[in-house]
């Protein structure tokens, strides 16, 4: 349970004064629906003003608060503004000017009477001049932050909301490590968050607020470590009887031999195997996969490997049987499409042990699918899967399995950390020999005749190419039409030759144009993003994604490693609308200058923050609110290596600084990581 200290925070902004349901609804519009929610909704600016009694052209551009007296007054003609010359205690002059509201003026601004005002001093000619000042009663800050707003809501309004959160939160307990607390410079929480809304400048109060999100973040993935890892289980030791006797027509590469010598080595230990293996685009991590598979069958298990889509399970079936199959090693799919006969045979052979390796998606994870003995997980394209669905997999077997997850979204080292930071990484860091860098090139979306035009020429040569249509927002059945309408226009001028793919089809509609297109009897394949993960079709030399600034970098790449599977020269244009940003230009320069996948995400991380390279927003966990890209770059390591410590001391959360440390959890609602603990 959340602990009582919270509760003024977690309160509904309706117990603020001057929150009725109207303003509740303009700051629900802002998702501000607690107060925690304002608490942390900081200022993105601030006005500044100068407190002055004397007026002058070094204060030109600068807003002030002044005490003048109104001694002249000149009535516009017609449309003209009404002007009104007052004075400062030194005799300086300055025109308030009134562009409307005459009336008005004259009588908030009386001759002869002193005035307090602010406004923004401006040079008219040679005179000095304030268009519509305020009337003030009492002086305004002189460092006024300015929030971000929704229709309904006054940037006073907002600080007043603001400043009745500030007085109410808590002072709350100190979970940070006091060591590194003195080293940055931190306050308390309370002073920090109140420092904070002062505005962007306050850094360090910032800092701090945000090492507190990616603690709590740390803290928790810590937890789901500890939690899977409390279990034991089986060792795997394989003896090579079956690796050994594997054909392959080319050696491991060293950083793929070193990426097994590191999983057999955890496979080995009675602690279950939480390891993540990253590695670009062709870089062989399937191969890898099936050895840490095969060690699992010689040490007597099963093992089971988890595509995110059909296709690729076909795929990765296809492949590993072929290399399998001829050591003697069963291996089978299962996929939400397999029914009847065929789906109970398979249920067989796993229950009674004859399947040794199985393949499918999520399928295999299902209630009624029993294994006789899984003892490895392989879990392909992690990016894909949440926390939650990775705890849901060690729930399957008598003991929990030993879990590998793969992926190739090249994320930067500190994105590895908040992202995956319950698991060890091995990285195959290096390409097998003779793959040649894919050409990239950019080109304006008027050229589309000559893109089709080269397209032609590609395949009258035998070539084979995909054709990638834009994201649209909001729904994927207008991605879907897009492509729809592209894949029309060009069936029109390679008649026979042109195939189509999207999320909207069904699996085995999308596998029948997927093989046609594998086979050869299609040249050119028009697709959504559904083929961003897995397909690999050699002869297929030319990618043409359209609308490429819409994509992430890192999705870029991931699609331009369709192609360049081969030993052939592979092309890739990147079609670009005509309105592209600066970013947007620098991020395209980028594909084409570069086919190393962690540059690229590190460029991503820098040009767009991270929950557009993470996908967030589809997998729902991991949102930061708080903490952002250069943040996480400064200061996950050091939250890491706190949590980490807390728990080596107390991994109970038990002590003084443990329970400060579930209120930090509470604070940013990982509830679900206290429920791991014991007594949570
Ligand atoms: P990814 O890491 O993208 O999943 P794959 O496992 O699909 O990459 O491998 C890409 C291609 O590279 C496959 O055709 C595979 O047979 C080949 N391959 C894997 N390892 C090596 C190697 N050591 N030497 C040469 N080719 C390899
Ligand atoms: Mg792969």
């Amino acid at each position: 349970m959340r602990p009582e200290i919270l509760n003024p925070l977690f309160a509904e902004t309706l117990a603020l004064d001057g929150v009725g349901p109207k303003i509740a609804k303009a700051l629900g519009k802002l998702k501000l629906e607690r107060c925690v929610d304002l608490a942390f909704h900081l200022p993105t600016g601030t006005i500044e003003r100068v407190a002055t009694d004397r007026l002058g052209l070094d204060l030109v551009g600068r807003r002030i608060v002044i005490t003048l007296t109104p001694i002249d007054l000149r009535e516009g003609r017609g449309r003209a503004p009404i002007r009104i010359f007052a004075a400062d205690a030194h005799d300086n002059m300055v025109g308030l000017t009134f562009f409307n509201n005459p009336g008005w003026a004259r009588k908030q601004f009386p001759l002869g009477e002193k005035v307090r005002i602010t406004g923004k001093l401006d040079a008219y000619g040679d005179e000095l001049q304030i268009v519509h000042p305020d009337k003030v009663d009492e002086d305004p800050p002189l460092s006024e932050p300015v929030y971000p707003l929704s229709d309904g809501l006054t940037n006073r309004r907002l600080r007043d909301l603001v400043r009745q959160v500030l007085e109410r939160a808590p002072d709350l307990p100190e979970w940070i490590e006091s060591s590194v607390k003195s080293e940055r410079g931190f306050s308390d929480w309370r002073g920090a968050l109140a420092a904070a809304h002062r505005g962007p400048n306050e850094e360090v109060a910032r800092a701090r607020l945000a090492y507190d999100e990616i603690f709590a973040n740390q803290l928790t993935l810590l937890l789901v470590r500890q939690s899977a890892r409390r279990r034991s289980t089986r060792p795997l030791e394989g003896d090579g009887r079956l690796s050994g006797k594997l054909k392959l027509p080319f050696e491991l590469t060293n950083a793929q031999a070193r990426c097994v010598g590191e999983i057999r080595g955890d496979m080995a230990q009675e602690r279950p195997m939480l390891r993540l293996l990253q590695g670009d685009v062709g870089s062989g991590k399937t191969l890898v996969a099936l050895l840490a598979m095969l060690e699992a069958v010689e040490a007597g298990a099963q093992a089971a490997m988890l595509a995110p889509t059909e296709i690729l399970a076909r795929q990765h079936y296809e492949g590993l049987r072929k290399l399998a199959e001829p050591i003697g090693v069963h291996v089978a799919i299962l996929t939400g499409r397999d029914k009847g006969r065929v789906r109970e045979s398979t249920l067989m052979g796993l229950a009674d042990g004859s399947i040794q390796i199985l393949v499918g998606t999520h399928a295999i994870f299902q209630q009624a699918v029993t294994y006789h003995d899984l003892g490895l997980v392989v879990v392909d394209e992690q990016h894909r899967f949440g926390v939650s669905q990775r705890l849901m997999l060690s729930e399957k077997g008598k003991r929990p399995p030993h879990l590998l997850a793969m992926t190739a979204t090249p994320i930067p080292r500190t994105l590895t950390l908040t992202q995956y930071g319950e698991m060890d990484v091995s990285r195959i860091d290096e390409l097998p020999p003779g793959r040649q860098p894919i050409d990239t090139l950019v080109v304006s979306e008027e050229k589309l005749a000559d893109v089709v035009a080269g397209l032609g020429r590609h395949i009258d040569g035998g070539g084979q190419a995909y054709w990638v249509c834009p994201l649209v927002e909001e729904s994927d059945k207008s991605d879907a039409a897009a492509a729809e309408e592209r894949a029309e226009v060009l069936k029109v001028r390679f008649p026979g030759k042109v195939g189509l793919v999207h999320g909207r089809m069904k699996g085995e509609e999308k596998d029948a144009v997927m093989e046609r297109f594998a086979r050869g009897d299609l040249a050119v394949l028009v697709a959504t993003t559904v083929i961003e993960v897995g397909v690999d079709v050699p002869n297929a030399t030319l990618m043409i994604i359209e609308g490429a600034e819409r994509f992430g970098l890192s999705q870029l790449h991931q699609l331009r490693g369709r192609v360049g599977r081969g030993t052939g020269k592979s092309r890739c244009l990147l079609l670009r609308g005509n309105n592209l940003s600066e970013t947007g230009r620098a991020r395209l320069a980028l594909m084409r200058e570069t086919n190393d996948g962690f540059r690229i995400a590190e460029e991503d991380l820098r040009l767009r923050g991270p929950g557009e390279i993470l996908g967030t927003r589809q997998s729902g966990d991991h949102v930061f609110k708080l903490a952002e890209a250069e943040d996480i770059a400064a200061l996950a390591p050091a939250a890491q290596a706190d949590a980490q410590l807390l728990l080596d001391r107390d991994g109970g959360l038990e002590g003084p600084r443990g329970q400060a440390a579930r209120t930090c959890l509470y604070l940013f609602e990982r509830d679900a990581a206290v429920g791991l603990l014991k007594g949570g």
